[in-house]
């Protein structure tokens, strides 16, 4: 099982894993796209691996975890759970259903691993229902959860879960992780890696996507614009987006990176997660604290009124306006 990126976080479950200090509850938060479930997997497999230096990748248990996909599960302690509920969470009949299996013990080897994917929508009902097993779970249990932001939790489950931030991969990592693992061409890898921050997942759907790869090129050519101060061309490029709430909101996230990128490369930081670097360098030249925050001001300020359904047509205008004042 290959991962790429986020080393740090896979030298932490082995290292804990070989002192016996493997938590009972952990959180892997950030972006979807990121492998947040693929690392879900890796702590499973080194959690429930029956050989010298876990993950070892070769045990029973290890090679099962290796076949586990988002459909197929083949380790009958690697668990998980079903979302169910009108918002595709997890209902509190669900979760009652797990703290009743939780006590018992082990199919195979000595622990017993759920994952609940996916938790932004998991309700306050539900959380309660968990907390008690959060809190004192019985020493076999091993809970699991994913989830874009670590407020999609009540701070009293939250404090019972070791966090975990999931980073972006570099584009590096993201192109091989393309090319070696879904036998994407090289050159194709690099530029989907490029166009998608370093975000594997959402690199794959750009890659079968030309509404994805036409927004990435628009908040490109928008973020040249402001750096060029071309308002003409920033307007006609945030206008072919007037039609669609959607990717309009989609087109502002996008520009919003820029303008943080070009912000870190002012500052020679790293940390890149935009869609293009040619022309947020162009915007770095021109960057200044003062005007990265009126920027991103107004990003954010088209972004409130897109959600609060203002004319995307006035919205975009508008935008296109106060980004060149
Ligand atoms: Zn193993």
């Amino acid at each position: 099982m290959t991962i790429y990126g986020n080393a740090p976080i896979l030298e932490l479950i082995r290292t804990m894993a070989a002192n016996d200090r493997l938590p009972h509850a952990a959180l892997l938060y950030g972006e979807k796209g990121r492998g947040r479930k693929t690392i879900a997997r890796y702590f499973a497999m080194t959690a429930l691996c029956t050989g010298d230096q876990a993950p070892c990748g070769e045990c029973p248990s290890c090679r099962k975890i290796a076949q586990d996909t988002a459909e197929i599960h083949p380790h009958p302690d690697f668990i998980w759970v079903e979302h169910s509920g009108k918002k595709q969470g997890f209902s509190v009949e669900t979760v009652r259903n797990i703290c009743k299996d939780a006590i018992v013990a082990p199919n195979d080897g000595e622990r017993k691993v759920y994952l609940f994917a996916d938790c932004d929508s998991m309700d306050i009902r539900a959380q309660n229902t968990l907390l008690k097993l959060t809190e004192e779970p019985p020493s076999h249990v091993l809970l699991l959860f994913t989830a874009e932001h670590r407020n999609a939790f009540l701070t009293t489950m939250l404090s019972r879960m070791m966090p975990l931030a999931v980073r972006p991969c570099t584009p590096e990592e993201c192109r091989k992780a393309l090319t070696e693992d879904h036998g994407i061409a090289s050159a194709e890898a690099e530029k989907a890696a490029a166009a998608c921050g370093g975000n594997i997942g959402r690199a794959l759907a750009w890659l079968s996507n030309p509404e994805m790869q036409a927004l990435t090129a628009a908040a490109a050519e928008a973020t040249q614009a402001v750096a060029t101060r071309r308002l003409y061309d920033l307007l006609r490029v945030l206008a072919q987006f007037e039609k669609d709430r959607f990717k309009a909101a989609e087109l502002l996230r996008l520009l919003d990176l820029q303008v943080r990128d070009a912000m870190l490369l002012k500052y020679g930081m790293t940390g890149l997660m935009g869609c293009d670097r040619n022309s947020a360098e162009a915007l770095s030249g021109v960057m200044t604290v003062r005007r990265f925050r009126a920027l991103h001001d107004a990003v954010q300020e088209a972004y409130e009124a897109l959600d609060a359904n203002v004319s995307v047509k006035l919205v975009l205008a508008s935008l296109g306006g106060s980004m060149l004042t």
